[in-house]
């Protein structure tokens, strides 16, 4: 069982670079489908450059949290470094000052990252992006009951089945847009790296 303070936090982020790294090529595919092909290399440099800076975290949750956000913003580039910067950061910040997670506050966290996420990019549900990965892994956290662990696997699974609903969508922001209809068919790359990393943390709290 993962400890909920900065430590724990740590060991989950390095299985969530892990991950990165195992699916690096699924997402290149998918990217090449709808995008640009660089969405599973785009993650696996922002994420190395994260691994490379856990050795020194800092005192909280939310500490480690900014760090991996300022990281990836000046890492990752394209659509996704700025969006899932926002998205550390904005759970950094809804986390405060607190040494241990909780249920509650991983549920506060994951609505601050889809809030700053929606700010930042504007895309709504539907539009074939990441938010249809993350929304309703919020509503599954909010819906859920029980341990940190219990929380982040509702939330994973919801990612899960909101990143397979995005295959037949058209897709309405970022570069898959450009394609039109031809952009249905095909998972968004970014869903999809949202359920991965949902599902890494996930696994790291079980
Ligand atoms: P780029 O498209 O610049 O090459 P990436 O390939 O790394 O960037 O990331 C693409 C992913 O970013 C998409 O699959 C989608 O999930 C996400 N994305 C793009 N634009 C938006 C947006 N406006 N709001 C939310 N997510 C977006
Ligand atoms: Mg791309
Ligand atoms: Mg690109």
């Amino acid at each position: 069982l993962m400890s909920c303070t900065v430590d724990g936090v740590v060991s989950a982020l390095r299985s969530v670079v892990a991950v990165v790294d195992e699916h690096r090529d699924e997402l290149v595919t998918l990217d090449r489908e709808i995008g640009d092909g660089d969405h599973g290399e785009n993650l696996k440099r922002g994420f190395t450059a994260v691994l490379s800076k856990l050795d020194n975290p800092g005192e909280t949750p939310a500490a480690v949290l900014k760090l991996v956000a300022s990281t990836l913003i000046s890492t990752v580039g394209g659509a996704a470094g700025p969006l899932y910067g926002t998205a550390f950061l904005r759970a950094s910040s809804a986390l405060g000052q607190t040494p241990e997670l909780t249920p509650e506050s991983i549920v506060v966290a994951l609505q601050a990252a889809l809030d700053g996420v929606v700010a930042r990019g504007k895309a709504a549900v539907g539009d074939k992006t990441m938010v249809d990965a993350l929304t309703p892994a919020v509503e599954a956290a909010q819906a859920a009951s029980g341990s940190v662990a219990e929380v982040l696997s509702a939330a994973a699974d919801a990612a899960d089945q909101g990143s397979r609903d995005t295959i037949p969508l058209v897709a309405r922001k970022g570069r898959a847009s450009y394609l039109g209809e031809r952009s249905a068919g095909h998972m968004d790359p970014g869903a999809r790296s949202t359920a991965l990393l949902l599902r890494a943390f996930a696994d790291a709290a079980s």
